[in-house]
This record gives structure tokens, C-alpha cells and sequence, in this order.
């Protein structure tokens, strides 16, 4: 399954995403620790 990475708008694969996220009931993928960075930083998609 794909999912957007909310940070680059790449579509990751949510058997290979680097990173993880759970928030709240809804998980969040990202394609490399960079993103996942950028994401913990900027709050992006909250
Ligand atoms: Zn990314």
C-alpha cells in the first residue's frame, strides 16, 4: 500500500517506510529520516 509522505510528496511504501509515525489513530510515512526530521520540526500535517 502507498502512502504520501506529508513532508516530500513522495509515495512511500508502508512496508518499507524508513520511519513511522502514530498519531492518534492515524500513521504517518516517511521515506527517509530526514523527512521524518523536518516533519517533528515544522508540525507539518496536524
Ligand atoms: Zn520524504
Amino acid at each position: 500500500m502507498l502512502e504520501k509522505d506529508p513532508v516530500c510528496g513522495k509515495d512511500v511504501d508502508t512496508e518499507k517506510a524508513i520511519v513511522i509515525f502514530k498519531m492518534g489513530d492515524r500513521y504517518r510515512y516517511f521515506c527517509s529520516e530526514e523527512c521524518a526530521r523536518i516533519f517533528q520540526k515544522t508540525k507539518l500535517g496536524l
